[in-house]
């Protein structure tokens, strides 16, 4: 199993004065276990990488196109975040298969993409409120998960986060046998399917991690990290998630 990962997702927020949060954050990951990264907009990749100097931060993209140059105004491509200094990208987040069509097919197409380019893929999945209610979160993440992963995915190459997209930003959180149900069962799928690489694959949970619920979510079996969003803006918040983990 590789190391745990502690993984913030800045969303649509940070810039060039971002700096002191980064600075902040590096004395008080300096002796952690887990991997620590960080994924901000794609305009502070580099200088992220900078900030994070000879630190072990880790700086990643939040998505990236399936293709690896050309006719495409506005993207960016796995490559280009590799050049830039990521080593890991965040890809099929709910918020950009809800705000950019994304589906399970282009998901496998950029995770693929990543892969070719030397990125780690964070390849997320997570049901609806509507879809929880409807007993079909297993059949939801089951699904998203058998769409989305190319051949040959690895513990080394690929990390899946689990966000319930009703606990992204809304303080609510499933309950700790809700989130050990689900990771349970992404590890059986995984293991059924990938054999080793399935069970040495990272699992992280998202939605509503704070520094108060990180331990006990931590605790739970199968939970091999956090993808934290609005908690890692703040270096003191983000540094409790991570000395938690
Ligand atoms: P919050 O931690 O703000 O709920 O966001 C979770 C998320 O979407 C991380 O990718």
């Amino acid at each position: 199993m590789p190391k745990k990962l502690a993984a913030g997702n800045w969303k649509m927020n940070g810039s060039s004065a971002s700096a002191p949060e980064v600075a902040a954050l590096l004395p008080r990951i300096a002796d952690v276990s887990c991997q620590v990264l960080l994924c901000p907009p794609a305009t502070l990749v580099t200088s992220m990488k900078n900030w994070a100097g000879s630190s072990d931060l880790l700086i990643g993209g939040q998505d990236c196109h399936a293709n690896e140059s050309g006719a495409h105004t506005g993207d960016i491509s796995a490559a280009m975040l590799a050049d830039a200094g990521a080593t890991h990208v965040i890809l099929g987040h709910s918020e950009r298969r809800a705000d950019h069509g994304e589906t399970d097919a282009m998901v496998k197409a950029k995770t693929r993409a990543a892969h070719a380019a030397g990125l780690v893929a964070i390849v997320c999945v997570g049901e609806t409120e509507a879809e929880r209610d409807d007993s079909r979160a297993l059949d939801v993440v089951g699904a998203q998960i058998a769409g989305s992963l190319p051949d040959g995915v690895t513990g080394d190459s690929t990390v899946i986060a689990y966000e319930p997209v009703w606990a992204i930003g809304t303080g609510r959180t499933p309950t700790l046998e809700q989130i050990g149900e689900v990771h349970d069962f992404l590890r059986d799928t995984l293991t059924r399917q990938l054999g080793t690489e399935g069970a040495n694959l990272r699992l992280l949970y998202g939605g509503s991690v704070k520094p108060g619920n990180a331990a006990e979510i931590f605790a739970v079996s199968n939970v091999d990290g956090a993808l934290v969003g609005g908690a890692s803006l703040n270096s003191s918040d983000f540094s409790g998630i991570i000395e938690a983990l």
